[in-house]
């Protein structure tokens, strides 16, 4: 049976990414040597890292002045390091789910946060607007797309001050305006590899300016300096990147990943809100192009270990609902298919049909 991965992360990456990064770890470019038993400054695999950072600045229309980084601890480092490098007296943060809230966290480490919004007062079921951006802060922090509660911020805002955005579950689904922002960041398991890698693009000019010292690995200079080669830099999912890159590219690059992401969610949105069992849990105008959640109305919730037993057993795969919001949640990234969402349809309509 033809499974659907509906993972939240690690999630679906395109066979021929996942073919292409298996056949380099048996033989890298015909060298005879494996991927992972090649040295990272073998001039071999400089030319990976330069592919994939040149794909990320053509793909994401990145302006000159932005570097493009490679590196581990995955974005709960970034949590860390924003503040260290950028935080001197404030920082203020929107609060719209778990993974800002940790960032928040973070940042009250190092000196004052000022929480701008948030939608903590109904589980983050929808993206704050219209608050007040205070001017004496010295970055605004955002999470463009809130993966557990399936709710995404899909336009670049208007910032008086740096704005630092953690894109980890929706990098690559729309063009950005890169200029708007002093520093993007997200770790690759949600959209653009395998788990082992983070990405950062970052406005060189807008780092530097704080007075603490700042640890050689935590220091962003470090590794703009180094092109991402201070220390060995995770190899194979950069390579699983680069193959992501040059796939999305050849797709139409990241505006026909956009017309996709939308054409799933309609498909899927409309079904949730037509089906007579299901209703979904982020309000309308928040709602995820990427992390798609609903659950049973009320009057059907005892079915729901039930609902995810059929689903399974028709081939879907990670359509259980994270624990803080229960329910479903089927994450539709670049490599899924419209078929996938078709097939998760033709099961809600099936098991509608049964109850
Ligand atoms: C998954 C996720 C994270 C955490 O990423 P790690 O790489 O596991 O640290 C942070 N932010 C968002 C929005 C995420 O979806």
């Amino acid at each position: 049976m033809k499974k659907y991965n509906f993972n939240a992360g690690p999630s679906i990456l395109p066979r021929e990414v996942i073919e292409a990064t298996a056949a380099a770890c048996l033989d890298f470019n015909g060298s005879g040597l494996s991927l992972m038993e090649i040295s990272h400054r073998a001039k071999d695999f400089q030319p990976v890292v330069d592919e994939a950072v040149a794909l990320f600045k053509e793909l994401l229309n990145i302006p000159e002045g932005y570097s493009v980084l490679f590196l581990g601890g995955g974005a709960s480092l970034e949590f860390c390091m924003v503040p260290y490098n950028f935080l001197e007296k404030k920082a203020a943060y929107l609060n719209t789910g778990v993974w800002a809230t940790k960032a928040e966290k973070e940042a009250k480490l190092f000196g004052e946060v000022v929480e701008v919004a948030s939608s903590a007062d109904k589980n983050f079921t929808y993206i704050p607007r219209n608050f007040e951006i205070p001017t004496d802060a010295d970055y605004l922090h955002i999470t463009t797309n809130n993966t557990i509660y399936g709710t995404e911020l899909r336009e670049d805002l208007d910032s008086p001050i740096p704005l630092i955005a953690d894109m980890s579950s929706d990098i690559f689904s729309r063009p950005i305006d890169v200029s708007k922002y002093a520093l993007i960041y997200g770790g690759a398991q949600k959209n653009l590899s395998m788990a082992g890698v983070t990405f950062v693009i970052v406005k060189e000019d807008a780092l530097g300016k704080v007075s603490r010292p700042i640890p050689t690995m935590l220091n962003y200079q470090t590794h703009v300096k180094k092109g991402s080669m201070f220390n060995t830099p995770p190899v194979v999912p950069i390579y699983c990147a680069l193959q992501n890159l040059r796939y999305i590219k050849a797709q139409g690059g990241v505006a026909a990943m956009e017309k996709l992401a939308k054409e799933r969610a309609e498909i899927v949105y409309n079904e949730i809100d037509r089906n007579r069992l299901f209703v979904g849990t982020a309000e309308e105008s928040s709602r995820s192009l990427m992390n798609l959640t609903f659950v049973l109305k009320d009057e059907y919730k005892e079915l729901e270990k039930d609902f995810l037993d059929f689903a399974t057993s028709k081939g879907m795969v990670g359509v259980k609902g994270h624990r803080d919001v229960g329910g479903f949640r089927a994450s539709c990234y670049n490599a899924m298919s419209i078929e996938g969402v078709k097939a998760l349809v033709a099961c809600m309509q099936e098991y509608e049909k049964n109850h």
